[in-house]
């Protein structure tokens, strides 16, 4: 049998506070040269980077949160700026 190649995505994933389901959600991936300089030189060697949405939507209940990250204070920033 032939050999099948797929391409992965790199996803967050979140617990709804309603239902308490783990749900995914996909990632904002941005090429490094996209970046401002002074995210360029977090990153160092790295091609790609992954932001997180600003919200998301409990695909079981419905219900919308906020996305509150407590490990990228800048990331809201950079966003804005691309
Ligand atoms: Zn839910």
């Amino acid at each position: 049998m032939a050999k099948r190649h797929t391409e992965l995505f790199a996803a967050w994933s979140w617990i709804c506070d309603e239902c308490g389901r783990e749900q995914w959600v996909r990632g904002i991936q941005l090429e490094s040269e996209h970046l401002p300089e002074e995210a360029q030189d977090l990153l160092e060697d790295a091609s790609w980077w992954v932001m997180y949405p600003e919200m998301v939507v409990c695909d079981s209940c419905e219900t919308k949160f906020y996305v509150k990250q407590g490990i990228d204070d800048d990331a809201e920033g950079w966003e804005e700026e691309i």
